[in-house]
């Protein structure tokens, strides 16, 4: 059975006032707020270096503009994070977040799979970007409602600014996607296959 821990409680200092001021203690939600915090802190400074990289490898100018406008936006979510510390009386601080690692590292991969210069390699950065964006709206939605939960109201409009960027960007990408990345792609048809060598690998097999 789960024990209750008092030890390690996280102060909150100069919050805006939770819930729990009357007892002094940091509830459990608040603990899992800050805990999530650190999450997408790391998550964020992931994504900066994994945006850096994916500016290089596209193929259109028109997705490589829309990364580098995400990229601009994505050190504005660093910096709106370090104030929501700031209004829990923390410093800021990442803890590694296994999600995002694995997210892109799929990237990463797509980017070696996908030959430079062809529209599918656009269409897969597309799909790798939208993955991370899920990530984040997931996140930041979920931190905006605990925010609210416990009074944090200032962090909850900071926290929510970043989600609806977040959510701008992913429809953004599905518009480039749709409008004509991946017909481009389609058309790039079997004389182009990102899988060819992994399938002759499997015929290798096979034989
Ligand atoms: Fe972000
Ligand atoms: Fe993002």
């Amino acid at each position: 059975m789960a024990q209750k821990n008092t030890d390690n409680r996280t102060t909150f200092m100069t919050g805006e006032g939770s819930k729990n001021d009357q007892s002094g203690e940091t509830s459990y939600l608040e603990r899992f707020f800050t805990d999530q915090l650190k999450d997408i802190y790391y998550a964020e400074n992931k994504i900066l270096d994994g945006l850096k990289e994916m500016i290089e490898a596209t193929t259109t100018d028109e997705l490589k503009d829309a990364f580098k406008e995400h990229l601009g936006q994505t050190e504005k979510h660093v910096k709106r994070l370090e104030k929501v510390f700031g209004l829990v009386g923390m410093r800021p601080e990442g803890k590694k977040c296994d999600a995002i690692e694995g997210l892109l590292k799929e990237a990463k991969s797509i980017i070696s799979e996908t030959e430079d210069g062809t529209m599918t390699r656009d269409a897969a950065l597309i799909f790798a970007a939208q993955k991370v964006e899920h990530y984040e709206i997931a996140t930041y939605g979920g931190l905006v409602q605990f925010a609210i939960t416990i009074g944090l109201h200032e962090a909850a409009d900071i926290l929510d600014r970043t989600l609806r960027e977040e959510e701008n960007t992913d429809r953004m990408l599905t518009e480039i996607a749709e409008n004509d990345i991946n017909l481009g792609a389609e058309h790039e048809g079997v004389e182009y296959s990102w899988d060819k060598q992994n399938q002759t690998a499997e015929m290798d097999d096979e034989s």
